[in-house]
């Protein structure tokens, strides 16, 4: 099953001919989640290799407009491309409360009817998630109650336990929130794909005298068969070692982590995505406006064990290495030095537009 990673816009605050504002595609088997939706996403997407129209998922870090500024426009031009009979699953959408709000409220005041139904499932931060100052815009479920036609979603609140939010479970996904330190509340998202069964292994099959037909789906669903002989061959006499699922991370503005959820939800992932605003130099700036460098985003990643660190959400005057003019300098080239001299000889990716990263299946 084919899985990668598509980067719409690696920019910070505002979206520049260089460099989008913030949205990463996930695709997995033709599908595809979207991770933050800045203005401008959808001309990006129309630009990419990608299809609006399979857009199942959404998925917003937290309500800066730079991630969520693009949404409106994308959920009024898939309709306008979807014809006037849509049957399909409604487009999930996951972000924190508020939202489900101002979904609604443009597509009121706009007199927008989309084609296709969606839902809106908000998360429910905690007051440690920003900083103190900040706590008097703080959104209230009680207000965020005002429930659209298009049906409610759910609310999401911190199981405290596990320090983590469950937004999916299905056949071959799990999906958790954690929580983020940012100006305002933030989140990151965990993205697992399930084991799957390993295959057949078709000599040992021959050669414990399995005959071919429903016994082989059987065992390949886990269950054991008993053959005419009396012998019962369980699925481990004959399967081969189980698919690992692959683990993607996804990181909004943060200046850190709250709480071990994101240390653990991300432990080991295959692919991390973080943000890194401004350069080690400018650490005290960065911190102040909730965001990170390149050190941060490395050491958080050590910490995880993550396999592959790749940054974005860069502020606009790095421009991406082939742009950078010659003799120029404008400091893109020290953000990746400054992330790997924490992570030793492992390489690290500086994200820009339209960048493509696949994630092989595990051995
Ligand atoms: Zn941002
Ligand atoms: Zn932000």
């Amino acid at each position: 099953m084919s899985m990668d990673v598509t980067f719409l816009g690696t920019g910070a605050a505002y979206p520049s001919p260089t460099r989008g504002a913030s949205a990463v595609v996930l695709r997995c088997e033709g599908e595809c989640w979207l991770f933050d939706c800045g203005e401008g996403t959808q001309t990006q997407l129309m630009k990419s290799q990608l299809k609006a129209g399979r857009i199942t998922k959404i998925f917003i870090t937290h309500l800066h407009g730079d991630h969520f500024f693009g949404l409106p426009g994308l959920l009024c031009t898939i309709s306008l491309q979807s014809g006037s009979a849509v049957t399909r699953q409604p487009i999930e959408i996951y972000g924190p409360v508020g939202l489900r709000d101002f979904i609604w409220r443009t597509m009121e005041l706009s007199h927008t009817e989309l084609v296709f139904p969606y839902v809106v499932h908000e998360l429910v931060p905690t007051i440690d998630q920003c900083p103190t100052e900040e706590l008097k815009e703080f959104p209230h479920v009680d207000e965020a109650d005002n429930s659209p036609k298009e049906g409610q979603g759910r609310t999401i609140l911190l199981d405290s336990e596990e320090n983590s939010y469950h937004l999916v479970d299905d056949e071959q996904f799990v999906v958790k929130a954690f929580r983020l330190f940012h100006r305002i509340p933030s989140f990151g998202f965990s993205v697992v794909e399930k084991k799957r069964p390993g295959k057949l292994n078709a000599q040992k099959l021959k050669d414990l005298g399995v005959p071919p037909g429903p016994a082989y789906g059987k065992l390949k669903n886990g269950i054991s068969v008993v053959l005419e002989n009396g012998v019962t061959i369980s699925p481990q006499d004959v399967l081969k070692k189980p698919i690992i699922g692959r683990k993607i991370c996804i990181l909004g503005d943060c200046s850190g982590v709250v709480g071990d959820g994101g240390v653990k939800l991300c432990f080991d992932a295959d692919l991390l995505i973080h943000e890194a605003t401004l350069d080690d130099s400018q650490m005290d700036k960065a911190k102040e406006h909730g965001h990170s460098t390149p050190q941060m985003a490395a050491r958080f990643a050590k910490r995880c064990c993550a396999k592959r660190l790749v940054l974005t959400h860069f502020s606009q005057r790095y421009k991406p290495i082939a742009l950078a003019r010659e003799g120029e300098t404008d400091g893109t080239a020290e953000l990746k030095k400054q992330a790997e001299s924490v992570l030793g000889l492992q390489e690290v990716t500086l994200a820009e537009d339209f960048m493509v990263i696949g994630i092989p299946i595990k051995k």
